[in-house]
């Protein structure tokens, strides 16, 4: 009798064991990850200035922002879309910084991690080893994903496959409900998307309104 306890006893610690392990090994996930990007050196022979990924995401991120690369700015500071472009970004969606910031709410996986360096025309494109090797690895942690915003043409041709990706990026935005519910396409909003504004004013009237809605709806 006392030997059969014993061994009931053998048995349920073990077990005890693995489900706290389990549970670790899901948080650990995330961390791991997080961990093996910020090592990540892939592409770093083509990087003039080194790698320094910069991403957000957590378990429970509901929105998700894929853009194209961080620019000089975002390189040396380390957070994403603390620039022009990024004001513009927060003011289009109607987000605060304390909830664009907030992991919990907002994963930010842009299509190239780090700068990619100067270009003739401004900077790079975002690597093209970087979205292949880590975005679909993010994107099944995220467990809460609700929405997609692709931003710039980068996003949307990875994003919007088949016939819709033949679209331009103009055609796209304005196309913007056939994407709906999952995906969401915006122009980069760089310095020169106010001249692509002023060209596309229906942007402004009937894109940004919806657009907000969509965040909000997503955040909830
Ligand atoms: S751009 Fe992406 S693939 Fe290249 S080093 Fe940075 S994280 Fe790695």
């Amino acid at each position: 009798m006392g030997a059969h306890h014993y061994n009931t006893l053998q048995v349920s610690i073990p077990m005890q064991v693995a489900a706290k392990l389990s549970t670790t090994d899901v948080a650990d996930t995330v961390t791991s990850l997080l961990r093996n990007i910020r090592a990540c050196t892939i592409c770093a022979s083509t990087l003039e200035n080194g790698p320094n990924p910069v991403v957000q995401f957590a378990k429970s991120s509901r929105l998700i922002i894929v853009g194209q690369a961080p620019g000089t700015k975002v390189h040396e500071s380390g957070v994403p879309w603390q620039d022009a472009s990024g004001d513009r970004l927060r003011d289009w969606t109607g987000l605060s910084p304390g909830e664009f910031y907030d992991p919990k709410r907002v994963a930010i996986v842009p299509m190239g991690f780090c700068y990619p360096g100067k270009g003739r025309n401004g900077d790079l494109p975002p690597r093209p080893e970087c979205a292949p090797q880590w975005h679909d690895r993010v994107f099944d942690l995220l467990v809460e994903k609700r929405l997609v915003l692709l931003v710039g043409s980068y996003a949307q041709s990875r994003y919007l496959a088949g016939t819709r990706a033949k679209k331009n990026l103009t055609d796209a935005v304005r196309d913007f409900r056939s994407y709906a519910p999952s995906f969401f396409p915006l122009p980069h909003p760089s310095w020169r998307s106010g001249i692509w504004m002023k060209r596309n004013p229906w942007f402004e009237a009937e894109v940004l309104p919806p657009l907000r809605k969509a965040v909000r709806a997503a955040l909830r």
